[in-house]
């Protein structure tokens, strides 16, 4: 159905909608956030159960980051809901909180004395959160015959309504109401043509989604130097919903990685953390990178010249070259070494990894740990700089294995641990099933793009 929505609209349309690559493949029809108007505008009375036709739209957001991105969004004719809100029959009336304001202003400009506010925050600890009110939000007053304060709302966030009743006791009391979140599943695929995060934004994801993905990925692939042109990802992950409005994306449920032709998979499990189909943990003992890709500023370098020979070489570690002040983090759980300063070195820091391992950080900007010190994997524990011999700022970056120097890509590393055996029963099948679904809609994307 969506296939054929997208052939009917003309061929500039098309192009963006494959552009868009998160076309909801194989799964569910979204609405998506910012719905916009379908183009009859002038609304109709809408009949309930009957059934309307929808208009695919897309609109173009401003851009926010490096492409702008585009955005299908489908609207579903809202229905207005006809409830019984008649059987409580109390009369609110809202007084927004404005700049300046606190809560005995508000309380006195409802009609209601310092008195009764002092008897409502002090009845229990849910009405203390009244003290915390912000400009723009609404309090909600509801008096009873007598003129007293019966009622009162205030809407604590998107999901919690904070409710206060005045009972027959003349004591408030309050309760929590809760909106439930529906979760719904959708998938979202990209091809990479220039960068990871353009292909990210291309595909629908949120920054949040896309530092995501290579969290996940980050002990496999170094996203700062080895992504290429023509690497895919996919990934299916939670969308959320109040009274079928989306409010955002939520957990990535499956996720996979075609980094120049080596596939990678991964799945998350009940504890929270992502395994391979084989049920290994993504986590292992160092990360691919000790530099975030999002700081990287060029694309491609597959063959990058020496910042100070100028000429390509194979040198002895693996060069990041990011601005002055970058964060750079340890790679692995471990104790530092050495930290100094030389000549041709600049500022660096040397880390011992178990017995046989050490990771070396040269040309820092600042170090921001001691010699002795312990540090864990992801640790912040300097930032990239142009101290020593060199012509511009970059990280290098070696690892040594028993005192020889290897490159962390190719060298055999320590086993990832494993889902237990009990666990992993209970995992497979489920991974199993998030593998196909992960194939089905790789091979459906690549199949919109050759339409
Ligand atoms: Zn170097």
């Amino acid at each position: 159905m969506m296939v054929k929505a997208v052939q009917k609209l003309p061929k500039k349309h098309k192009f963006f909608i494959l552009g868009f690559s998160s076309l909801m493949l194989g799964l569910t029809l979204i609405p998506v956030e910012q719905a916009t108007a379908s183009k009859d505008n002038n609304t109709k009375v809408l009949e309930i159960g009957k059934r309307y036709n929808l208009e695919l739209e897309i609109v173009k957001q401003t851009p926010k980051t490096q492409t702008s991105p585009v955005k299908i969004t489908v609207e579903q004719p809202k229905v207005t809901e006809v409830t019984s809100e008649l059987t409580s029959a109390v009369n609110f009336k809202n007084f927004k909180v404005k700049k300046g304001d606190n809560l005995a202003i508000i309380f006195k400009r409802a009609g209601f004395s310092a008195k009764t506010l002092h008897k409502l925050i002090s009845a229990d600890k849910n009405t203390k959160k009244l003290t915390q009110i912000h400009p723009g939000e609404t309090l909600s007053f509801a008096k009873n015959a007598n003129g007293e304060l019966s009622q009162l709302k205030y809407i604590l966030n998107r999901t919690d309504t904070l409710l206060i009743n005045l009972n027959i006791q003349g004591k408030y009391q309050s309760k929590i109401q809760s909106k439930t979140i529906e979760k719904r599943t959708k998938s979202s695929s990209g091809l990479i043509t220039s960068n990871f995060w353009n292909a990210g934004v291309a595909a629908g994801l949120n920054d949040k989604q896309i530092m995501n993905l290579a969290d996940i990925f980050g002990w496999d692939i170094d996203f700062a130097n080895d992504i290429r042109k023509n690497d895919q990802f996919t990934l299916i992950y939670e969308t959320l919903f109040i009274e079928g409005d989306y409010i955002g994306s939520g957990q990535v449920l499956a996720a996979e990685f075609i980094n120049q032709g080596e596939k990678y998979n991964a799945i998350l499990h009940t504890d929270g953390n992502f395994y391979t189909a084989q049920g290994r943990s993504m986590k292992k003992s160092f990360l691919r990178a000790p530099v975030n890709f999002k700081y990287i500023s060029s694309s491609f370098n597959s063959r990058r010249k020496h910042p100070v020979t100028g000429r390509v070489k194979a040198h002895r570690g693996i060069d990041y070259a990011a601005p002055t002040g970058t964060p750079v983090v340890s790679s692995g759980d471990g104790k530092v070494i050495q930290s100094g300063r030389s000549r041709f070195n600049g500022n660096y820091v040397f880390i011992q990894h178990r017995s046989k391992y050490v990771t070396k950080y040269l040309h820092l900007h600042k170090r921001k740990v001691k010699k002795g010190q312990k540090v864990k994997q992801g640790q912040l524990i300097g930032t990239v700089g142009a101290t020593g011999q060199v012509t511009g700022a970059h990280l290098h970056y070696e690892f040594l294995v028993n005192g020889v120097h290897r490159n962390p890509r190719t060298v055999k590393l320590p086993k990832s641990q494993s889902l237990p055996k009990s666990e992993l029963a209970k995992f497979k099948p489920i991974a199993n099933d998030y593998l196909v679904k992960l194939n089905r809609n790789r091979e459906l994307q690549l199949s919109m793009v050759n339409l």
